[in-house]
Order: structure tokens, then sequence, then C-alpha cells
């Protein structure tokens, strides 16, 4: 705020210019956001104790920093409909909405796909897709950033609720396995499960933003079908759990010894679909220089063909 300024004004509406002196968290700035936590509680459930969002909630934690009174204004309350939204990911609860625009701004600015928006005025204003269609029939592509954005639970992640609450969740970054565009991810963990997925904001192959795929395909990772250690196949054929370093010994000996007897061309290597592009970059300079091998591809699943013909065609897979 300019010295001498008789109102406040918006940070975000007004640009900074030089020689001002702004303050941003004076008492008469307190008070006002005071003032507007208590309007926006005018109108909320406050169901904190029963909340998905607790522990993890940015009016929750304002309206404590502030000691905002959640009944200073009581008045009318919105009674829309909890959850009624078809979709298997996203749970909605428009009662809780602070009417902030950030899905909106998700949904246009990241995902390009526009399905949020303001309806009605006053006290009937809301954010609702288009003729209040369900997400699926509105274009929605399921991406979740509008989940992630939303500071308070109006639109939240199905996975996990009335389960675990968010303190009880570890994060953990790591890279997107589905395909090899190296998206950066924050996995929510509870009990060695993965529970959630967010984009990771500081990774710079997606700053923040992931697919659908990326987001909400990830129970194969809890299935208690996975391996949990290498195999090896003993004289008689039969399988048993070997020690990685093992099992990969092994393997490198067999290899060495099919290449040295037939040559480079009696091997191949076809990997997973679930690597990244390094990975998959250091497994062709395995079978061209180490085995000394043209036989190289991959497996992909149906949404990752476009990448994979231009990333096979970029290494000369296939040939
Ligand atoms: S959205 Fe936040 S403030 Fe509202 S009930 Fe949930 S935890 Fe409480
Ligand atoms: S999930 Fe993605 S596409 Fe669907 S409404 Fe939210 S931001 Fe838009
Ligand atoms: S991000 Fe959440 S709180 Fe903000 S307008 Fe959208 S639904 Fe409402």
């Amino acid at each position: 705020m300019r010295r001498g300024w008789s109102t406040l004004v918006a940070a975000r509406v007004f640009p900074a210019r030089q020689g001002m002196v702004i303050e941003t968290d004076s008492e008469k700035v307190q008070e006002s956001r005071k003032s507007i936590l208590e309007l926006l509680l005018s109108d909320h459930p406050n169901a904190c104790m029963t909340c998905q969002a607790t522990g993890d909630c940015e009016l929750q934690e304002l309206a404590y920093r502030h000691r905002v009174k959640p009944d200073a204004y009581p008045g009318e309350r919105h009674r829309h409909p909890v959850d009624s939204d078809p979709n298997p990911y996203l749970h909605i609860d428009m009662n809780k909405c602070v009417l902030c625009r950030r899905c909106i701004r998700a949904c246009h600015d990241v995902q390009g796909a526009d399905i949020w928006t303001k309806v009605g005025r006053g006290f009937e204003q809301r954010i609702s897709t288009a003729f209040e269609l369900p997400l699926q029939d509105a274009g929605c592509e399921f991406c979740g950033h509008c989940a992630d954005f939303c500071p308070v639970d109006a639109i939240g992640f199905r996975a996990g609720r009335y389960e675990v609450r968010a303190w009880e969740l570890r994060k953990g970054t790591t890279i997107c396995l589905q395909c090899p565009m190296g998206c950066g991810a924050v996995y929510d963990t509870h009990k060695g499960k993965v529970v959630t997925v967010h984009g990771d904001f500081e990774a710079p192959a997606n700053t923040g933003a992931l697919c659908k795929v990326g987001r909400f395909n990830y129970n194969f990772v809890n299935t208690p079908h996975r391996l949990q250690s290498a195999f090896v196949r003993g004289p008689s054929g039969e399988q048993a759990p070997a020690p990685m370093h093992a099992a990969l010994d092994l393997a490198a000996a067999k290899l060495a010894e099919i290449v040295e007897k037939h040559g480079g061309s009696a091997v191949g290597i076809v990997a997973g679909g679930m690597l990244t592009n390094e990975e998959y970059y250091l497994l062709q300079k395995l079978a061209r220089g180490a085995l000394r091998s043209n036989n190289v591809d991959n497996v992909a699943g149906p949404w990752q063909l476009p990448l994979y013909e231009g990333l096979s065609s970029a290494l000369g897979w296939g040939a």
C-alpha cells in the first residue's frame, strides 16, 4: 500500500511502481483479512473435524492464524449437493468453495480445457461446468490440476478419503513411471502404499502438471502381486527367488556366452513401457555397444504409442 493511501488495494490487481512503499502485514491489513475470512466462514460448512482437507487447508490455516470467529456473521448458507458428480477421481463439494477461481485458472492456464466457470450473481454465484454437465460430459480430461490448486476441500481427490489424514501422509518426489517424458511427481504414501499423486512444481519437465495417467494410474504400485525380488531358473526349470545382483551377474554371463558363440544378432532387448528416456538410451547403448546387436525394441501401452513412435524413430529402434 502506498504511504498515506486511504484504502487498501489488492496486490494482484495493482502493479508495483518505482518508489512505492508497500505494507503487506500492517494492523489495518490484518483487520481486513480477518473480516474477509469471517465473511467467508459465514457461508461455510466449518466441518473441519470430518473434512478431508483438515491439516492441509489454506482457509483453516488462515482462520487459525487470524483468530477468526466462525459465527461472526450468521446468515443464509448454501445447500449444494455433495459428491453428486459420478466421476471416479474427483470429489466435489461446492459448499466449501471460497470462489477464489484457482480451479478455473488451473484448468484454463495449465490444461487448456476450460471446464470450470463462474455462474450466477451475488449469493447465487458458484463454480460450475457449462450447463451444469457432469465433468465427464463437459469434456474434463481428469488431469486433476483443479484439485491440486483448490485451497479447500471443494474439489478434492477421492483416493484416501475418510481413510487417511493429511498429517499421516509421507511425501516423496520421484519421476513419473508412466511414459518416458520424465515428469516430476510427488507421491503421498501411507503404510507403504501410494494414496495420491501430485505434480512436482520444481520439476523442469512439467512444472507441476501431470496427465490423467500419471495422476491416477498408480494402483499397480500397490498391488500385492508385484514381484518382490528377482527369480532365477534352476537346472530342472523351476524358478527360485534370488538377490538382484546374483540374477544380474547370471544374466550378464549368459548373454556374454551367447554373443561369444553366435554373435550379437542372436540376442535382443525388449524394454518395458515404463522406463525413462535416459533408461531407454542406456538400454540401446547396452545393446549396440556391449552386445553388438541392433535387436532392440520396447512395449508400450496404447496411451503411450504416440510418444514411443517419436522416441523409437529418434533412437533408431526396431531397425
Ligand atoms: S475446507 Fe477447510 S475450513 Fe472448510 S471444513 Fe474443510 S478443513 Fe475446514
Ligand atoms: S481435472 Fe483437469 S480438465 Fe478436468 S476440470 Fe480439473 S483441471 Fe480441468
Ligand atoms: S479452487 Fe476450489 S475454492 Fe477456489 S473457486 Fe475453485 S472450487 Fe472454489
